[in-house]
């Protein structure tokens, strides 16, 4: 008898083998003896710095964002705040192991309390506590064990180390009990092309050793799975692969209705990745992500340079530059306000902009500057727009810079105006990932409100659907650049909901790009139907592949 367990898809295709599961993390023992502040401290050193240059080595064999995310965690490991923390401890007489502990302890509280891409960086804290504490005491290193067969990966939540260090050949498939489809499970998987369901209900039950099915496709993990139904499976894994690698775009469904599928880009290594895939240009440039370590505002001359360097990649293809979308989870030293008790509620993005003219201004200098230099296709968007005021103040100043303008719908307000916004620009792009949590009122980074921000929920597709029919009625595109995009059903859906472009991180647009020459217009209008009508997430999710197979 097998038994499925569902949560959310997030990278698709199927993955079967027995299950893995991290090892326990390492403990300082109770009873460790003190030591003098000099033992502590050295000894502590040691450890950071043992650890430290694995995960640089790690990060040097991996490339994209798995490489980043081991450089980032390797630097929390030689972190000087953390061993001033640690130094605390230890001229208290605390041993390594356990003044490392305590010292970790206090950092992920204040990390926790600043909120944001802070407290995301609490599952990197105690990773490398995990790590530091197994060096102390001669452990092997925690984290994922390297099977010698290709094996499924089970784990509560995943730290990002981990999941950057993944081989694809032997990790075959991951579920997670926690995380959301903007987790970094989630992004990393989907860089590696893992199959990936996260948020699975009840995964805890499951044993390692047993054999298990993962299909991203449809978000749900099958103990025991039926040999026959699974053989299927694997064909139809198999052969979408196989599409997918054979993709040659543009956009198309099997009937030759267009629909653009771009990419997602945050800098200029991003970009020429991107520009390698089969893609009609960038549908979503983050410009905030190529400044996250600067203290003070870039000069409009090395935004230029920055923004070309993006530009220059994509060649004649079109390019949609999103100004700054600082504050909430993304903070920026120079542009985020501090101490907001909600900051995702607070000054983020436009709004930094309302607030500071001056600095929109010289970043849409710099943006002119480097089309000016390029010659490139750009056009520009403001993020997290409320007001049809706010849409036609930040439209006049890209115009009056010779360039076409637009705004990202991640507000309901947007959603209600979308007819009366399109009066004033040229495009409008839906951010499904913002749109999800001020739709539902759920923090799109709470691992246990993953169903709310699924983007199969109805009311999110009730609200795509509205704001394409405003764009329908005014002649002017529509795209997708959440992470829906990235779902190849849920891209057959968006197009059936009548969006124009769907954009998406690089490593999806060939299997989403593949599965709408599939499908025609009319199988992509009826899966949108009943998906519109299902009650829930996982039943739109079921709704939508009956039809499209
Ligand atoms: C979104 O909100 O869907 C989006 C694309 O923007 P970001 O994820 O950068 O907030
Ligand atoms: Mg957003």
């Amino acid at each position: 008898m097998s038994t499925e367990y569902s949560g959310t898809a997030v990278v698709p295709g199927i993955g079967v083998g027995p299950v893995v599961r991290p090892a326990p993390r390492p403990e300082a023992p109770a009873d460790e003896p003190a030591a003098d502040a000099s033992t502590t401290n050295v000894a502590f050193a040691t450890a950071a710095t043992e650890v430290a240059r694995r995960l640089r080595e790690r990060s040097k064999a991996a490339n994209g964002a798995a490489s980043e995310v081991l450089a980032a965690t390797a630097s929390l490991a030689e972190d000087r705040g953390l061993a001033t923390f640690v130094g605390k401890h230890a001229a208290q007489g605390a041993g390594p192991a356990t003044a490392t502990t305590a010292a970790i302890d206090e950092l992920a509280a204040m990390f926790t309390a600043a909120g944001g891409l802070m407290a995301e960086r609490v599952t990197d804290l105690y990773d490398v506590r995990d790590r530091i504490v197994a060096e102390l005491l001669g452990l092997p290193e925690p984290g994922i064990p390297l099977p010698e067969e290709p094996s499924v990966l089970l784990a509560d939540d995943l730290a990002p180390a981990d999941t950057a260090g993944l081989d694809p050949s032997t990790v075959v498939a991951i579920a997670t009990r926690l995380g959301g489809s903007t987790s970094h499970t989630a992004i990393i998987a989907r860089q590696l092309g893992i199959p990936c369901v996260v948020a699975v209900t009840g995964l805890d039950e499951v044993p390692a050793g047993a054999r298990v099915a993962v299909d991203g496709t449809a978000g749900t993990v099958t103990v025991d799975p039926d040999e026959q139904r699974l053989a299927e499976l694997v064909e139809q894994d198999r052969l979408s692969r196989e599409a997918a690698a054979g993709w040659t775009g543009p956009g198309r469904t099997a009937d030759d209705h267009p629909i653009q599928v771009l990419a997602n880009v945050q800098d200029g290594a991003g970009a020429r990745a991107a520009a390698q895939e089969p893609i009609e240009g960038v549908g979503l440039f983050r410009t905030e992500l190529s400044f996250l370590d600067r203290a003070t505002e870039p000069t409009v001359e090395e935004q230029a340079d920055i923004y070309a360097e993006v530009f220059e990649a994509l060649g004649d293809r079109k390019v949609i530059v999103r100004t700054l979308d600082a504050g909430s989870d993304k903070p920026l030293p120079f542009a985020s306000q501090p101490d907001e008790p909600n900051p995702a509620l607070g000054v983020r993005g436009l709004r930094i902009g309302l607030a500071n003219p001056d600095m929109l201004d010289r970043q849409l200098d710099g943006i002119a500057a480097a089309r000016e230099r390029t010659g490139a296709d750009v056009r520009v968007m403001a993020p997290m727009v409320t007001t049809e005021a706010e849409a036609q103040w930040f439209a006049e100043r890209v115009r009056a810079r010779g360039m076409q303008a637009g705004i990202m719908i991640e507000t309901p307000s947007t959603v209600l105006l979308a007819d009366r916004l399109f009066r004033h620009l040229d495009f409008v792009s839906i951010g499904t990932n913002d749109l999800s949590q001020y739709t539902f009122a759920a923090d799109r980074m709470a691992p246990t409100l993953s169903d709310l921000t699924d983007p199969w929920q109805p009311a999110l597709l009730a609200s795509i659907k509205l704001v394409a029919q405003a764009g329908q009625r005014a002649g002017k595109p529509v795209g997708v650049c959440g992470e829906a995009a990235a779902h190849p059903l849920l891209a057959c859906v968006l197009t059936g909901l009548g969006v124009t472009s769907l954009s998406c991180a690089a490593t999806a647009v060939r299997s989403v790009g593949a599965k709408l020459a599939q499908v025609t217009l009319e199988q992509c209008q009826a899966a949108a139907e009943a998906a519109l009508a299902a009650p829930d997430n996982l039943a739109a999710a079921h709704a939508a592949k009956d039809v499209l197979g």
